[in-house]
């Protein structure tokens, strides 16, 4: 090709179509099921959905959570139930953002936001602990120095699947089903997901498997 072929292809592209943005000064929209930072939820009343059953660090293959639960005090019980999460923290030097914690959890105490553009220069901010992933007092997740929020940011949290049946409905045994995160408020379900065409398709006699 001669140099006026490469002059004609660039002159071309400058009026064309970008393929490109101008991040960071702006953001794309990220796909549905994009895996951000973490956050643990709340309950609408305040009450922490972690139970601190370490199901989410058991089942973690980069061994970055560390929880440690501890009993309810009787008289100002932080969640529902026996045990709540006393101690939680995340590693984000080693976290691979692939989601089985969230898939493990029982009470969708922990979910991911869709925030990637977090950098740290202190080791030690990696480390998240439990009072920086609990969500704020409106559900949202708290904006931390080293984190690049943009307004709007906090309402998109990770659309995810779980294997298992949502919140133990019965109507979702079996199947895989979208759940709204009441940490961040009651999220649409995914097209062709809703609970109702769920609950139809598990009502509906199964195929034995040939
Ligand atoms: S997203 Fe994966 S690697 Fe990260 S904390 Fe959860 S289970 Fe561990
Ligand atoms: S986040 Fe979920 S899986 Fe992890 S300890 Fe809390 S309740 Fe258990």
């Amino acid at each position: 090709m001669g140099y006026l072929d490469g002059f004609r292809i660039t002159l071309k592209q400058m009026w064309g179509d970008r393929v490109t943005n101008v991040y960071p000064d702006e953001k794309r929209p990220k796909p549905d099921r994009f895996h951000g930072r973490h956050v643990l939820n709340r309950y609408e009343d305040g009450m922490e959905k972690c139970i601190g059953c370490e199901l989410c660090a058991g089942v973690c293959p980069a061994r970055c959570i560390y929880v440690r639960g501890a009993d309810n005090p009787p008289d100002e019980p932080v969640s529902p139930g026996e045990r709540f999460g006393f101690v939680y923290e995340i590693n984000y030097l080693r976290c691979i953002h692939c989601d089985l914690c969230v898939e493990a959890c029982p009470t969708e105490a922990i979910t991911e936001s869709k925030l990637f553009e977090f950098s740290f220069t202190d080791r030690q901010d990696a480390i998240y602990t439990k009072a920086e992933l609990v969500v704020d007092d409106d559900g949202n997740p708290q904006k931390l120095p080293w984190e690049d929020w943009r307004p709007g940011d906090e309402q998109h949290t990770s659309a995810w699947v779980r294997a298992t049946a949502p919140s133990g409905s019965a109507a979702y045994e079996g199947r895989v089903g979208w759940s709204g995160e009441l940490g961040f408020g009651v999220r649409a379900p995914e097209k062709g997901q809703t609970a109702e065409t769920d609950r139809a398709a598990s009502a509906a006699p199964r195929k034995a498997k040939s």
